[in-house]
């Protein structure tokens, strides 16, 4: 098994006829190690972008490509038809988060057509597996060159953010870190169609209480003074993604908001929810709003 590290470089960009906003390619950049980990061929190509002239300020500091380099690229058909041809049958493809392969993955749809990168098969996100090593906690998700100052890599001498240069650093790290076993379980398979519509899953709002995904329970609201279910007043409403609606006890009268987000990932369903009592208006007897004093009683 052989392994190639891969980067892209890419600029921010609007696709005109769908004012769909994209990270447009502008760069390729891998390297290519044997079983030992030994480096055996590197691969760089410039994009040019079809979308501008000019690459944005940031982008042109962030990774030293000029316009004119951008420029003198090749078509992104072009330059991934060269990437594929270097890529050997056999190897697992690596890239620092998986961001770098929906930006692929992405970029195939928009300006190919394509919704799948068909020599792309065994797949590991780099920076899971050395997040993993590091022990770094569940859900952070370190940069590369602060992974590489962990480790020990001297990145000050490294010029970041090309993708030649972020790639051989992606083999570095990898050969600091990497221990067959360990390495195995994060093995993915990218030729599965599931893993594509699962990478370019992005998640949505559900903003509609009818919505048959919403779970109708996580729409009650129960009474925490009586424990008794209570009635919507008026219609649903809606906050900020949010569907909110008024409820009132039966028994005690107590009003309460509900504030529910409900988002749909590939995997299902969660729900941030949080009920608040209504204020009474002022004026009205106190007597009325037992929460109030209750929480005066707290201090
Ligand atoms: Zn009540």
């Amino acid at each position: 098994m052989q392994f190639v590290c891969l980067d892209l470089e890419w600029n921010t960009g609007v696709i005109p006829q769908t004012g769909k906003h994209i990270n447009e390619i502008i760069e390729i950049g891998a390297v290519r190690l044997d079983k030992a980990l030994r480096e055996t061929d590197r691969f760089q190509c410039f994009v040019r972008s079809v979308l501008t002239k000019e690459l944005n300020g940031l982008v042109r500091k962030l990774t030293n490509i000029t316009n004119e380099q951008m420029l003198s690229g090749k078509s992104f058909e072009k330059a991934l038809g060269e990437f594929h041809d270097w890529l050997p049958d056999d190897c697992v493809v690596l890239t620092w988060s998986n961001t770098d392969l929906y930006t692929l993955a992405d970029n195939c749809y928009s300006f190919l057509g394509g919704v799948s990168l068909p020599r792309l098969h065994w797949y590991v996100d780099l920076q899971r597996y050395a997040g993993d090593f590091l022990q770094v906690e569940k859900g952070r998700q370190i940069s590369l060159s602060d992974a590489a100052i962990m480790l020990g890599i001297d990145v000050e001498a490294l010029p970041l953010h090309r993708a030649d240069e972020d790639s051989r650093l992606c083999a570095e790290l990898l050969r600091r870190t990497y221990d067959e076993t360990a390495f195995q379980p994060y093995i993915q398979n990218a030729a599965d169609p599931e893993f594509f519509r699962r990478l370019t899953f992005r998640p949505v709002m559900l903003t509609d209480p009818g919505d048959p995904e919403i779970d109708q329970r996580l729409l009650e609201v129960k009474c925490p003074s009586c424990d008794r279910k209570t009635a919507r007043q008026g219609p649903w409403g809606s906050y900020n993604k949010a569907i909110t609606g008024v409820f009132q006890c039966p028994s005690c009268k107590r009003k309460y908001k509900l504030i529910a987000r409900f988002k749909k990932h590939y995997d299902g369903v969660t729900v941030k929810r949080s009920v608040r009592l209504v204020p009474e208006p002022a004026g009205a007897d106190s007597e009325k709003t037992p929460f109030a004093r209750h929480t005066c009683s707290q201090t």
